[in-house]
């Protein structure tokens, strides 16, 4: 029998996450104060973060940083998380390359953002703080920290935006079972939701919004802290863990990747599966491909620009340096399928910007129609979100049938789409539509951005 299924023992899960930026060529440029435009340093963020996390976010310096022996210890309940040759998916596809996934879907959050929450629920903890606050788009982030904060006794306040809490209903239950206390956003209760209320009340709300209203919460709160699931260096830094383990699993395989690929949002389970192989890149001079895949409808990397941004809607947070599409960007609602965030994680933007690794975008359709195929082969209902990186990697496997090239290719399957069947069912029912953004819009989302910048 063939192997398919390659696992680590709990004792080689990783004892430290991989700080790419102590490594890049160019290290990404300075957080900027919103209103001095002055560079920030970490102590800036403890107002927002919690200390170890804002030291990690503007950490150049050290390569590997430990992971708590607490926070492993939770790992141990899920990790090492699966890495799979998909015959089954190579069988159906008639390709000579080598397809494998490493398969985050079996955390308890049943997504790959777990790894960052429970990293940020110890160290809030640690540092006496009794209330983490976040926003949550589809949920998926909300439900990680929501089981994160519980297995460290904190409080868990989660701003959700209105309308995946109506639409959404099960994200809401599954927060709701682990404990958190849900706001559909914009709310009442702080001056950005009513500022945007009295503007709109009929406003179903924003990632960026919800952002802006966990903020306001946590600087106006004692003893409570803000808690990002993507986009930020030190959630991608926690991400590291996927990317380690792979290698190691990779190795048991007899293999080494060509392609690695990851869906892309924010950038933190694409910077999981790829920083630990692009090290060998950036040091060793190793030649793998990098693909990060994002949705046609939300193309910051193949359509945005290189600039400073806030990364929330209302523009509270620093200027990050980032590909984005504008804070203004608004995804347009026939878009079912997640990473609707506007801009790129501050490292992966630089890593863009040096040549380190490249991105598709990928149309609504295409992501289904690879899902679906991935799930009657594999066994796996993918989240609509992975189901991007799925396609990414089916037209690179068709590329070598074309080519007859044994590539290996490397995948992360960031979660599974157990709560996301009604996005499959406006796929199945021909519902679902392509929606790629105009040029104009490109140029009016972006305006106020590029304001910013002169
Ligand atoms: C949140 C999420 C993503 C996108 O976020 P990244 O930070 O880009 O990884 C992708 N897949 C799943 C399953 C998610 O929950």
């Amino acid at each position: 029998m063939k192997q398919k299924k390659f696992l680590l023992p709990e004792s080689e899960i990783p004892t430290a996450w991989l700080n790419i930026q102590a490594i890049m060529p160019n290290k990404p440029l300075p957080f900027l104060h919103p209103a001095t435009k002055q560079p920030l340093k970490s102590q800036d963020l403890y107002p927002i973060f919690c200390k170890a996390c804002s030291d990690q976010e503007l950490n150049q310096k050290d390569v590997w940083i430990p992971i708590p022996e607490k926070v492993r210890e939770e790992y141990a309940s899920y990790r090492c998380t699966p890495l799979v040759r998909a015959y089954e998916l190579e069988k159906a596809l008639g390709t000579p390359a080598h397809i494998y996934f490493k398969n985050e879907s079996v955390s308890p959050a049943g997504s790959h953002k777990l790894n960052s929450a429970l990293a940020q629920a110890y160290y809030a903890h640690e540092e006496g703080i009794t209330n983490l606050t976040t926003e949550t788009g589809a949920g998926q982030w909300g439900g990680a920290l929501s089981y994160a904060t519980k297995k460290f006794g904190i409080d868990c306040a989660v701003y959700m935006v209105k309308v995946s809490y109506e639409q959404k209903p099960y994200r809401r239950s599954i927060m709701q079972t682990f404990g958190a206390a849900i706001t559909p956003s914009p709310s009442m209760s702080t001056r950005a939701g009513k500022d945007i209320l009295t503007k709109n009340p009929n406003d179903k709300g924003s990632l960026g919004c919800a952002i802006s209203e966990a903020i306001e919460l946590a600087v106006t709160t004692p003893g409570c802290k803000y808690a990002l699931g993507s986009v930020l260096n030190h959630v991608c830094l926690h991400q590291t863990v996927i990317g380690l383990e792979a290698e190691k699993q990779m190795a048991l395989a007899g293999e080494y990747p060509d392609i690695v690929i990851g869906c892309f949002g924010g950038g933190s389970n694409f910077s999981g599966i790829s920083f630990p192989f692009m090290r060998h890149n950036i040091l060793e001079g190793k030649k793998t491909r990098f693909i990060a895949a994002e949705p046609a409808s939300c193309p910051k990397l193949t359509k945005g620009k290189f600039l400073y941004d806030f990364g929330d809607e209302a523009g509270k947070t620093p200027l990050l340096p980032m590909f984005t599409l504008g804070h203004d960007f608004k995804p347009s609602s026939i878009h079912a399928g997640g990473l609707r965030y506007h801009g790129a994680g501050v490292i992966l933007s630089q890593l863009m910007k040096d040549g380190f690794m490249e991105a598709v975008d990928i149309d609504q359709l295409e992501s289904f129609e690879s899902g679906v195929l991935f799930a009657r082969s594999e066994g796996i209902i993918p989240a609509p979100e992975s189901c991007h990186a799925i396609a990414a990697t089916i037209r690179e496997a068709l590329k070598c049938k074309e080519t007859g090239e044994a590539k290996t290719i490397l995948f992360n399957l960031s979660g599974h789409g157990f709560v996301d069947m009604s996005a499959y069912d406006s796929y199945f029912s021909g519902e679902m539509q392509n929606y790629s953004v105009t040029d104009e819009d490109l140029v009016r989302f972006r305006e106020s951005t590029e304001a910013l910048n002169r």
